[in-house]
């Protein structure tokens, strides 16, 4: 079966570059095709009418064609702008970090993953409603983890099985979770995890976004578990920029 030569997707704009003279390479991700890049033409010049639907995060359809090396935008139309998000600087450096970790995390060869889609447009439409956005942002990189096979043992110890009690804990990255104090006490390159944050990290992996909001972690939780997840991530995308895309690199 032949490719089309042109056809349509429903896209979230993951970033830009600009791209000669007056052009801009978008990278997208796709409910259809996953992530894809693409040239809009002439974005750059002042009067374009397509520049507008091609700022980051914003939720788009887009008509593209294949050029020569690269798909080319042929017809942008925005579905939603996420104008909220672009009013409140706090809200838009979430979305900054919603968008940049799905990009680091994936590649363009990928296929098409409708549940990641569908994530990104909930969290950037969560991000836009709520007036305390912290929770939209942690629920979304939970659930990130989890499509992307990155769900962090929180119910047994990564390293011996038992089930978890409730008390203080150890956080391996290495391993994928949680240590019980037996396996992770002294032990290097864990961290400790009190049993708030464990809880409501625990609370959030297992709950629907309804139930996730219930929770109202104090300040000093909320640190920890923002802190504990993004050296987790950071982890995680170390070991993605150092070995899988090496490879792949290789393999081309
Ligand atoms: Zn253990």
């Amino acid at each position: 079966m032949t490719e089309p030569r042109s056809f349509r997707v429903e896209a979230v704009v993951l970033r830009h570059a600009d791209w000669g003279e007056a052009d801009r390479l978008l990278t997208l991700y796709t409910r259809e095709r996953g992530k894809v890049r693409a040239i809009a033409k002439g974005a750059r010049k002042i009067r374009s009418r397509k520049a507008g639907h091609l700022e980051p995060f914003t939720h788009v359809t887009l008509q593209l064609a294949r050029g020569h090396d690269l798909l080319i935008v042929t017809q942008a139309d925005t579905l939603d702008a996420y104008l909220a998000i672009h009013a409140n600087l706090i809200k838009t450096s979430y979305a900054a970090y919603a968008v940049e970790l799905l990009d680091r995390f994936t590649y363009e060869e990928d296929t098409e993953n409708y549940h990641i889609f569908r994530l990104l447009t909930e969290a950037l439409a969560r991000l836009e409603q709520e007036s305390d956005p912290w929770l939209a942002l942690r629920y979304y990189e939970v659930c990130l983890l989890d499509i992307l096979g990155y769900r962090p043992h929180l119910f047994e110890c990564a390293n011996c099985g038992r089930q978890i009690k409730a008390e203080d804990q150890f956080f391996s990255a290495v391993q994928g979770g949680v240590l019980c104090p037996a396996c992770g006490k002294g032990l290097p390159g864990v961290w400790s995890v009190s049993v708030e944050a464990l809880k409501y990290l625990r609370h959030f992996q297992r709950s629907d976004y309804a139930a996730a909001q219930r929770a109202r972690p104090t300040p000093e939780i909320r640190d920890e578990v923002e802190t504990l997840v993004q050296k987790y991530v950071t982890h995680l995308l170390e070991r993605e920029l150092n070995s899988p895309e090496f490879i792949k690199q290789i393999k081309r």
